[in-house]
């Protein structure tokens, strides 16, 4: 089998799962109890918390535990629209975001009537004008654009975002999806002067269920989850301490493999570019080369991908349409959505037409240059067969 969709989700580290394990057998006891058996979780949990922060280059007490990166955006927005309630200012956001985001934010302008600016980044560019002038023209609660888009891998200007809003609008906060680059590209909140930064564990081999919040000392929050208090009042309700371990885990993991990885998945990426051109030479390659190299998205005209994603998993080799999340929207919202909103990859300045037949290949540290092969062979053979420009 070929497993190529690691931006959907990966398989979890036996290393990882031995971790969980262990945690699971000796330090199941809840954090807030105050006698040895809590004391014991207590120093798990806060352990991991710790090795979260030092891959992300900030402190311990800084980084919120929550369910994964769809919480961490919707506690990032809500949280900081809340806090700032009474000073009611625009949201700027781009028009890439995962829904985690864009529904939040459409949200915010719903339940408080806030206005929202999106920013266009047609084939992945950004408009820096165009952000330039939102932060100008009026005032803005909080930015909230992400560092790898997940469905073509862009990369946005994280860095750039944040010196324009200190230079522009410096009462604004600033909040990075940073789902798809974390434990990957390394991304560094602090070096971004963001506020606010996603993280999740299953998109790098720990388990489902965990991500975390990195929230700037100081900045003022609302929670959305009232209880216990824990996680400093941010998200009450007792840590899940056995997956803090294992995204620890992982987070070492890929920190450890870091320039290994690196080097193997953008090895893995001029791969598949170069047997596309050669064995599929009607596809399209939509993510640019400066793109992350953990992603490569590629349309094949003529060909759906409601088609090929299924012909490929029938034979083994697994990658998704445009997106996982992608898929579910339409599920959801039977349509009403669509209309509304047109798809992201419109959005980037891929065709409509050619959404349909939009495939996202996603590659972990564990894919071979064999899973590679295997996909653009299979591919080139559902072309032949069902592809309508043979
Ligand atoms: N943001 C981005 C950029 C993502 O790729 C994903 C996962 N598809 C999420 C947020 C949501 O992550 P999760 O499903 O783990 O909550």
């Amino acid at each position: 089998e070929s497993y190529l969709d690691n931006a959907a989700t990966t398989p979890t580290r036996s290393e990882v799962i031995e971790r969980m394990n262990e945690v699971m057998r000796d330090a199941w006891g809840n954090p807030s109890s105050v006698h040895a058996v809590g004391m014991r979780a207590k120093e798990v949990l806060e352990e991991s918390r710790a090795t979260i922060a030092g891959a992300l280059g900030v402190e311990p007490g800084e980084v919120y535990f929550t369910s994964g990166a769809t919480e961490s955006n919707n506690l990032a927005v809500r949280g900081v629209c809340s806090a700032r309630r009474d000073n009611p200012a625009k949201i700027i956001t781009s028009t890439l975001e995962h829904a985690s985001v864009t529904r939040s934010v459409r949200g915010m302008r719903r339940e408080m009537n806030w206005p929202v600016t999106y920013i266009d980044a047609i084939d992945g560019k950004l408009d820096l004008g165009q952000l330039r002038d939102a932060l100008t023209e009026s005032p803005t609660s909080l930015i909230t654009i992400m560092n790898v888009q997940n469905e073509v891998g862009y990369i946005f200007p994280s860095a750039e975002i944040g010196r324009m809003r200190d230079e522009l609008a410096p009462d604004a906060l600033y909040h990075v999806d940073a789902t798809q680059a974390f434990g990957k590209l390394s991304p560094k909140p602090r070096e971004w002067h963001a506020e606010l930064a996603s993280v999740a564990s299953h998109k790098i081999g720990g388990p489902r269920g965990i991500g975390a919040l990195y929230v700037r000392d100081g900045v003022k929050m609302h929670t959305n989850a009232f209880g216990g208090g824990q996680e400093r009042g941010l998200r009450s309700g007792t840590e899940p301490v056995f997956l803090a371990a294992g995204f620890a885990r992982a987070v070492e993991l890929a920190q450890a493999e870091h320039e290994e990885t690196l080097a193997h998945v953008r090895a893995l990426s001029a791969q598949i570019r170069a047997e596309l051109a050669r064995l599929v030479p009607d596809a399209i390659v939509n993510s640019p080369e400066d793109a992350s190299p953990f992603i490569v998205s590629v349309s094949v005209p003529g060909l759906r991908n409601a088609k090929s994603v299924a012909y490929l998993s029938d034979r083994g080799v697994y990658a998704s349409r445009a997106s996982a999340c992608e898929s579910n929207h339409e599920h959801v919202a039977a349509g009403t959505w669509r209309k509304k909103h047109p798809l992201s990859l419109q959005a980037a300045g891929i065709p409509l037409s050619q959404g349909n037949t939009t495939l996202r290949v996603s590659f972990s540290g564990a894919t071979t240059p064999d899973d590679v092969d295997r996909f653009v062979a299979t591919l080139a053979e559902c072309n032949a067969e069902l592809g309508s420009r043979k």
